[in-house]
């Protein structure tokens, strides 16, 4: 055997005894070591650091007063967290145990435990002799541990990204549902309070607890069917859900929403005319002719909230005391009443504007319902034009002023509206208006004037109102005319047939909007019949 067959031998010796060394260093131990490591540092990274105590990975409440959901973020922070911490505890455990303490101490003929010197030459020579397959089956294992852990890790995060995927796809579904259920029901949100009336896709939301607002309430990253307010408390997100049922209130000023505006389609309709022409008195009459037709089983009406029943009430029982209907004190909002035929509701927003607005230009811009307006309730009181009170005499001129006329004529009332209607809603000429003769209760009465027929738009002609009824017609897209006794009406002793008469023009806007109520308006003729005079002479001294 010659020096280089034996120098063979004692490498390939040497070399089958590294490999050995290795493999039984890989398999039997290092390997599991670094997979349990990996698997338990990416468990922990998952969990809370310690439980009980803010933990800096938690996303923070941001201006929505909700906690943010699991899956649309947190999520995706853990998986990262939970990849970043095992593939460091991978690599602290190779570089800092496997290579610089037991590796490392064994070649310098250490016991990588303790670090101390092996007792004699031979256990050194030993240690030394096994370091290097002790290396390599460590860097060995670590790279099988890194590479199964890898593979892991990728099914992990296929797993999160599916359900994360699946999330969205439940918000997009569900929200374009409540979209789709929303335009086709024409629902279009608007604040039905004075000096907002501004459109709101969304409305805000207090919670219930603490009074938090939110103003996203939807599904979303916070919650695809509730979200969690900061309180804890959980409040619906979707229609589904029940956010319908929730209380709500206007984003832009705060005040309270009935329940039902953002389900129901709004009804917008602004009462004009001139202060104590007769307006408040007519919702009155408006509101007690729904509640006859409802009677009647014709329609379902009710009040669209507490507030509005509480007011409802209140001006019922002032009206049963024989007393005036207060003239508009301050900003009225809009009064809300549901209104339903089969399985259609519309909630109609009936403004009373304070008189004194219109007869400022500014103030009736700043009240933005007309750009909102579906339709227009246009409030006459004859007796307030010049015209008409100079064929009146004597008589005839005491019961006039009796009937308190509005402070403006019904001409410079309109003159006031059109100006602001064509910049308010771009000249879009397509509303409907309704022209309400109030006060027929003292018209029928006077003498010099003739009774207001069957033709409300003739006899306003005849009475030399000829250029307003031209006025109208030009203007608008559709024109009704009615004359009603809203005295007669309201109150105790009030007519049915006229309760149901005063709903009328509303109904007709109503019936324009798609609710189906036009027949109940066209039963009686497509122009409304008065009632003969002797009627309402019996109807005590209020006017309408
Ligand atoms: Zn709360
Ligand atoms: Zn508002």
């Amino acid at each position: 055997m010659t020096g280089d067959d034996l120098t063979g031998t004692v490498i390939d010796a040497l070399v089958a005894f590294w490999a050995a060394t290795a493999l039984l260093v890989c398999v039997a131990y290092a390997f599991w070591v670094f997979l349990a490591t990996a698997g338990r540092s990416a468990g922990r990274a998952l969990g809370p650091f310690r439980a009980g105590r803010a933990d800096s990975r938690v996303l923070t409440i941001g201006t929505e007063p909700a906690h943010p959901s699991y899956w649309p973020a947190q999520s995706w922070i853990d998986t990262g967290g939970a990849v970043g911490r095992s593939y460091r505890a991978l690599w602290t455990l190779w570089r800092s145990h496997w290579m610089a303490t037991v590796a490392g101490r064994l070649f310098l003929g250490r016991r990588p435990g303790t670090n101390r010197r092996g007792a004699n030459a031979f256990t050194r020579l030993v240690m030394r002799l096994v370091a290097p397959g002790t290396a390599v089956g460590a860097t060995a294992a670590a790279l099988l541990a890194t590479a199964l852990h890898t593979l892991v890790l990728v099914v992990f995060c296929a797993l999160v990204a599916l359900v994360w995927a699946s999330w969205w796809l439940t918000v997009a579904v569900v929200r374009g549902a409540e979209r789709v259920w929303l335009l086709l029901r024409g629902v279009r949100t608007v604040c039905p309070h004075p000096r907002c009336h501004r459109p709101f896709p969304l409305a805000a939301h207090p919670c219930p607890q603490c009074r938090a607002v939110h103003t996203a309430l939807r599904p979303g990253r916070h919650g695809v069917f509730r979200h969690a307010c900061r309180c804890g408390a959980r409040l619906p997100s979707s229609l589904l859900s029940g956010r319908g049922r929730t209380p709500a209130e206007c984003p832009s000023c705060a005040r309270p929403l009935p329940p039902s505006v953002g389900t129901t389609r709004v009804v917008h309709v602004p009462l004009i005319g001139g202060s104590s022409s007769g307006k408040t008195m007519l919702v009155a009459a408006v509101v007690a002719g729904l509640r006859s037709w409802s009677e009647r089983g014709n329609l379902t009406m009710e009040f669209a909230s507490d507030a509005d029943q509480q007011d409802g009430e209140a001006l019922d029982r002032q009206l049963d005391r024989n007393d005036w209907a207060n003239k508009t004190q301050g900003d009225q909002r809009a009064w809300m009443i549901l209104v339903g035929r089969g399985r259609r509701r519309r909630l109609l927003y009936l403004y009373d504007p304070m008189g004194e607005s219109l007869e400022q230009a500014d103030r009736v811009r700043e009240q933005q319902y007309l750009a909102h307006a579906d339709g227009v309730l246009f409030v006459v009181d004859v007796l307030a034009d010049r015209t008409v009170r100079r064929a009146l005499h004597g008589a005839d001129d005491t019961l006039a002023d009796g009937a308190r006329p509005a402070a403006q004529g019904p001409v410079d009332t309109y003159q006031g509206l059109t100006g602001e209607l064509a910049a308010l809603t771009g000249g879009r000429g397509d509303l409907p208006v309704a022209v309400v003769v109030t006060k027929r209760d003292v018209l029928d009465r006077i003498e010099a004037l003739p009774a207001p027929g069957a033709r409300v738009d003739e006899w306003l002609g005849a009475i030399g109102l000829g250029g307003l009824v031209r006025g109208f017609t030009h203007d608008f897209k559709a024109t009704g005319f009615w004359a009603v006794s809203a005295s007669a009406a309201t109150g105790t002793g009030a007519l049915d047939s006229e309760r149901r008469r005063a709903a009328e023009p509303v109904l007709w806007l109503l019936a324009r909007s798609g609710l189906r109520v036009a027949a109940l308006v066209e039963s009686r003729g497509p122009v409304p019949r008065q009632g003969r005079r002797t009627d309402t002479r019996k109807q005590g001294v209020r006017q309408g």
